[in-house]
């Protein structure tokens, strides 16, 4: 044996790391056992009268109760928005709404830490996730739009852009933030005002959102924020708003278009995904296993563009699998708010229930499953990082969104074999090329009916880059120029 030989044998493959806790203190977050909702400036009770308890998924902890907004609530939320779009912010000069974007923005970063611990104890994704991706990018959304609100003029050359109207806007609660500035910024930046409703697991970030506008000193009736369950994500659709944004299912983005159908309404959809990550076998497998687990494990999985079928060209199947079940071992699961966990609380009873029912299945089908060895903790709801090899196109595991940690992988031999299964899906939101040459990139990129193809990387997002789906992943984009068309009237 060479002297390197030996050595590599000594070194074993995963070191025997003991992490110290590091929690993040949960001191910076103040909660209130009640909250109202957000209308016309100022937080209010339900005429519903009724509301509903948000949870800490990792612990199963109650952490508030907040108002589940009924009918009448829904009315004079909208009336609220129609009346500041009417009497104040519609002509409103764009460098004047601007500043107020700007000022959203300086708050948010000022406040960054207090949102994403919150963001965190709601929503169950780790500290570090929501400390240096949600919030930074959140925030870089309302710089990005407060920039084009008085450009208006420069951004659709030779046409006027007049605001829309009131905007219903609905979003899930994987990125509850994120999601949240996506729709707002370039709403407000075209002069739109809006009601937001935020998921029913997810709500706490958005009421905060709501104080934030107070902050900043926003006309009331601007930004308005509803919560409640799906019924009243519903009833907001089918409410006088003049433009619907939804971030979520596809299941219920069908049910939205139904219901708008035939109506003034102009419609936005960003739906669900099974993306394909497609690793060549000329690709640098260190950097594309850390892709592949970007890819599928971030935020537990609960992520629309997740690289959840990953196709590996057969040469490599074997060494890639080795090093990627080894990286597997490495993951942290656990508490959400410590600093080294990589794999936070899974966000629902209900999605675990989904997680672990198509796992069941993909066991089923005859796929074979790798799970690494780690503890759970006993309260809250936990799923392993997961890996499914010998996935057929058939299986369910393969053609379904999991919206959880588990990969299914596949394999193929040519590149037109990887264009033709990445393809092989209802959806089309994003996928991911892993190979040395450029030139093979942009052929597939030609190829791939995905609306963003990431290139030896993956999860990259910029608020300057256009974000949406191709086929049942819906219709319209966020994000960039691209993002302000929905919410503009372009006149001569
Ligand atoms: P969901 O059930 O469709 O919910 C999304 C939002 O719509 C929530 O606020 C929800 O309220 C509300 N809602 C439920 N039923 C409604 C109805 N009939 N009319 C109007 N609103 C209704 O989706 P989810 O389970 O929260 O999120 C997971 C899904 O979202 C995944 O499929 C994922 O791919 C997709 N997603 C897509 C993107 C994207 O950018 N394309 C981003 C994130 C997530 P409740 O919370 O009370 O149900
Ligand atoms: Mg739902």
């Amino acid at each position: 044996m060479t002297e390197l030989e030996t050595t590599q044998e000594r070194t074993p493959a995963v070191p025997a790391w003991e992490y110290a806790d590091a929690p993040e203190s949960k001191d910076v977050v103040r909660l209130q056992d009640r909250y109202g909702l957000f209308i016309g400036g100022e937080f209010v009770e339900p005429k519903s009268g009724t509301y509903m308890a948000t949870i800490d998924p990792s612990t199963e902890e109650v952490l508030a109760e907040v108002p589940e907004a009924g009918p009448e609530d829904v009315e004079l939320v909208v009336a609220a928005a129609r009346e500041a779009f009417d009497s104040r912010w519609r002509d409103l000069p764009g460098k004047e709404r601007a500043k107020y974007l700007y000022r959203i923005a300086r708050v948010l970063q000022e406040r960054a830490r207090e949102f994403a611990v919150l963001e965190s104890m709601n929503g169950g994704k780790p500290i570090k996730e929501s400390r240096d991706i949600d919030l930074p990018l959140a925030a870089a959304h309302f710089f990005y739009y407060a920039g084009w609100a008085d450009k208006l003029d420069y951004a659709f050359p030779g046409r006027s852009a007049k605001p829309i109207g009131v905007a219903g806007q609905v979003i899930p609660w994987n990125f509850p933030m994120l999601m949240a500035a996506w729709k707002l910024a370039p709403a407000l930046a075209a002069g739109n005002t809006t009601v937001l409703k935020p998921a029913e697991t997810t709500p706490l970030t958005a009421l905060l959102l709501a104080e934030v506008i107070q902050q900043a000193e926003l006309p009331p009736g601007v930004v308005n924020v509803i919560t409640g369950a799906g019924e009243t994500g519903a009833a907001l659709v089918a409410a006088d708003v003049d433009k619907v944004a939804f971030t979520g299912s596809t299941e219920v983005g069908k049910q939205i278009r139904r219901t708008i159908a035939g109506s003034h309404k102009r419609l936005t959809l960003e739906l669900g995904g099974k993306a394909a990550n497609i690793v060549f076998e000329d690709s640098p497998l260190d950097q594309a296993v850390e892709g592949i687990v970007n890819g599928i494990f971030f935020n537990q999985g609960h992520v629309c563009c997740a690289g959840s079928r990953l196709l590996v060209q057969e040469p490599i199947f074997e060494p890639l699998l080795e090093k990627l079940k080894a990286r597997l071992q490495t993951l942290r699961v656990g508490d959400p708010l410590d600093k080294n966990t990589d794999i936070g609380a899974i966000n629902s009873r209900a999605q675990l229930s989904k997680i672990e029912e198509l796992v069941a299945v993909g066991v089923e089908e005859g796929a074979e499953i790798y799970q690494p060895v780690c503890d759970l903790p006993e309260r809250g709801f936990w799923f392993r990082p997961t890996l499914f090899t010998g996935v057929s196109q058939s299986h369910r595991i393969a053609r379904e969104e999991i919206f959880g940690p588990v990969l299914s992988i596949l394999t193929f031999r040519t590149p037109e074999e990887a264009v033709e299964k990445a393809n092989n899906t209802p959806y089309g939101l994003s996928a991911g090329v892993w190979t040395e040459k450029g030139s093979r990139v942009l052929w597939m990129a030609e190829r791939l009916k995905a609306g963003v193809v990431w290139a030896n990387t993956f999860n990259r997002f910029d608020p300057s880059s256009p974000f949406g789906g191709y086929k049942e992943s819906g219709f319209g984009r966020e994000g960039g120029l691209h993002g302000l068309e929905p919410y503009v009237e372009l006149v001569p």
